[in-house]
């Protein structure tokens, strides 16, 4: 019997407890995990707080994310006791994912947990951590260099946000940060923001084109944010959208693409190729300063992800939130 969180559906509410499992419960797959350590992510939070659109199946168990042990595997490329993570592939979503003692998965969504990073710093990365680095990757491909310019980083205090900047600096980027909390300016700029800038002067539907600023930007935002975001990138910069933090929706003029050449580029980790996956968690385990990563996390237990999902949708949880799924 194993632990976990458990979602289920009436009436449209979604109830979310913690319940015992049985191995035979578990849904059907080729590997079975012991795992260490979850995280809470955004999506996490959407999942345990309001089920849709993440919860695509009844009952669930959330966590897109988790690093953990290989206790028994019919895949030929693990063996038992093998370190691993595992970010997205529609687990926590469709299929039983892991803010859970164990978990059920296939093999070939599991990456090696990379030299130098134990499953705690792993998910005080997750897959926030992850994304952030492939939006650095996203930015580097298409050819920016520190010498650039400013890069804008928004949704600059939550998880993606904070690695982002850490990432960025520490690869010598002038790092400006967009945050709706003033009060996280300290924070900020010690994971390497050079300057903080009041969210609010991005977030309001704006001009087809604005004074140019950015050589690059993240963005977890999305809505009038990123809309502005493209607006004010300067001639020929790219600008990595990954996330809808202020909405989904997305309205803006062709101005910035067609006038200035400005490239939009679409960052994706759920189904993300596993090349892909490799390098990104090698280059966290290779550039994610250390001292920073611990100052950016908290650890909570498996009872208190319940409780800190509204909170963390509404925007007031810094950095990132790991998952001791054994306390
Ligand atoms: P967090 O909740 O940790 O951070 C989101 C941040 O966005 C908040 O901390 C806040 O930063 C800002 N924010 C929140 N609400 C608003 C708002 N209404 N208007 C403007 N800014 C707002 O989430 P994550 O960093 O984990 O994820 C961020 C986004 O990225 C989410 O939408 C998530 O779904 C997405 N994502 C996408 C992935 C992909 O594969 N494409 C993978 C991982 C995440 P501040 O207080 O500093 O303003």
């Amino acid at each position: 019997m194993s632990q976990a969180i458990v979602l289920t559906q009436e009436h449209g509410n979604v109830h979310a407890a913690i319940r015992r499992i049985d191995d035979s419960e578990l849904p059907p797959a080729d590997t079975r995990l012991r795992i260490e350590f979850s995280s809470l992510n955004y999506k996490d939070a959407l999942a345990i707080a309001r089920g849709d659109p993440v919860v695509r199946a009844w009952p669930m168990v959330p966590g897109i994310d988790g690093a953990g042990v290989v206790e028994h595997s019919e895949h030929p490329a693990l063996r038992v006791g093998d370190r691993v993570i595992l970010n997205g592939w529609g687990v926590g979503e469709k299929h039983w994912g892991c803010l859970a003692q164990k978990a059920s998965v296939m093999g070939d969504w599991l990456v090696p947990l990379p030299p130098g990073l134990d499953s705690r710093s792993a998910m005080a990365l997750g897959t926030a951590g992850y994304t952030a680095m492939l939006c650095v990757m996203k930015l580097e491909d298409h050819g920016l260099r520190p010498s650039d310019g400013e890069v804008l980083v928004t949704g600059a205090a939550g998880g993606v946000g904070s690695v982002a900047i850490a990432l960025l600096a520490g690869r010598g980027f002038k790092v400006v940060a967009s945050t709706g909390r003033p009060e996280e300016a300290a924070y900020l700029k010690a994971m390497g923001a050079c300057d903080v800038i009041d969210r609010a002067s991005l977030s309001s539907p704006g001009k087809p084109l604005g004074r140019e600023r950015w050589a690059g930007v993240v963005d977890s935002v999305g809505s009038h944010t990123l809309a502005n975001a493209c607006a004010t990138t300067r001639y020929g910069g790219v600008v990595a959208a990954c996330g809808l933090a202020q909405g989904m929706d997305l309205s803006q003029t062709v101005a910035p693409f067609i006038l200035r050449g400005v490239t939009l580029a679409g960052v994706d980790s759920v189904m993300a190729p596993r090349e892909l996956r490799l390098r990104a968690w090698s280059r966290l385990a290779d550039e994610m300063d250390r001292a920073l990563l611990a100052s950016l996390s908290q650890t909570i237990g498996l009872r208190d992800a319940i409780g800190l999902a509204p909170q963390l949708l509404a925007g007031k949880v810094r950095g990132r939130v790991v998952v001791n799924v054994h306390e």
